[in-house]
């Protein structure tokens, strides 16, 4: 099968092009390198079933005859990581917005099976009183103020459900849409602000490991080779089509534990140092205290669940940054 990944030199949709070429698939890689790398994709570089074009998703020609192509295609460009978030905010509006308006626009004109990446981050804030819950794939949002920066990613994504949901509904494209909680895994970078790189990055060269806030927030990591896993076999299910699944590892962590675990399983000397939300990111920045996934309706789909712990998952970064 032909197989179309946007954003395929990205920390996620390379480690999706590995797994499909080893499943014998031919793939193509759209990706712009506006945060992904050629660095992730170059030992595919002399492999006949591997293509890779270097062109942004809005480009509609390229686009057209990609997705002409190909068989089915894995959305998985958009601008992501905080820090981007924070510092080009047109830039993150435009690519995740109109970019996948194209490639919803594209799948449809040839009828092509598309599963669209979007994110945790559309839960927005946990609401007041309910800090307990896990967050199910019909839990209402708590969208902060649009003078809020942070939030015009979480918008961002949740536009692109509206927009494939309808797509689906009314013009009948089979789309499947995964709400990816933090995922984290070699090639990861912390540069754009993801916390477990960024710690095991500052804990091997014996640097302060900052903690933004008083730490007592909390994630669910899951690991990148479990989400691929997911991906794979939510395109493959039919049942999947015009459905949105949550896809994380319920195992929770607060982001201080998360930085004495690091600091630990590295043998760091590093410091944990403190810093307030404005220094780290600036005005305008608002955090979400809890971000745990209700994972029953993946289970009960496609009996997914994560091969990787926590421990493990830290490990798999240290030992990719060590290398
Ligand atoms: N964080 C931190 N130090 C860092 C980077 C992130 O304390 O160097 C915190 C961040 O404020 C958030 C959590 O770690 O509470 C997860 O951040 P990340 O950017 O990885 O993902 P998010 O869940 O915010 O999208």
């Amino acid at each position: 099968m032909k197989i179309l990944i946007t954003g395929g030199a990205g920390f996620i949709g390379s480690h999706l092009a590995d797994r499909l070429l080893e499943m014998g698939e031919e793939v193509f890689v759209v990706d712009d390198l506006s945060t992904g790398s050629l660095k992730n994709v170059e030992k595919h570089s002399d492999q006949e079933r591997f293509h890779l074009v270097v062109d942004t998703i809005l480009n509609e020609a390229v686009m057209n005859e990609l997705v002409f192509k190909c068989d089915q295609i894995y959305h998985m460009a958009a601008a992501v990581g905080v820090k981007l978030i924070m510092n080009r905010p047109v830039e993150t509006l435009e690519t995740n917005v109109k970019g996948t308006e194209m490639v919803l626009m594209q799948a449809n004109r040839y009828k092509k099976k598309l599963l669209i990446a979007s994110s945790s981050e559309v839960y927005g804030k946990v609401m007041d009183g309910e800090n307990t819950r896990l967050l199910m794939e019909n839990t209402d949002f708590l969208m902060g103020s649009t003078t809020k920066r942070r939030w015009a990613y979480a918008c961002s994504k949740a536009l692109d459900e509206f927009l494939a949901l309808a797509y689906y509904e009314e013009k009948k494209l089979p789309v499947v849409i995964a709400r990816l909680f933090n995922t984290v895994g070699p090639r990861q970078i912390g540069q754009y602000g993801m916390v477990i790189p960024n710690f095991v990055q500052k804990a091997l060269i014996d640097k302060p490991i900052t903690v933004y806030g008083d730490g007592s927030q909390s994630r669910s990591f899951t690991h990148v080779a479990d989400v691929i896993d997911a991906l794979i076999r939510l395109m493959a299910e039919p049942e999947a089509v015009g459905q949105i699944f949550n896809v994380g590892n319920p195992e929770e962590v607060t982001i201080e534990e998360l930085a004495l675990m690091v600091k630990e399983m590295t043998g760091s000397l590093s410091e944990i140092e403190y810093i307030p939300y404005e220094r780290a990111y600036g005005p305008g920045y608002e955090d979400m205290q809890r971000r745990c996934p209700d994972i029953t309706k993946i289970k009960n789909l496609i009996h997914f669940e994560s091969k990787t712990d926590l421990k493990g998952i830290i490990q798999s970064v240290i030992d990719y940054h060590k290398k």
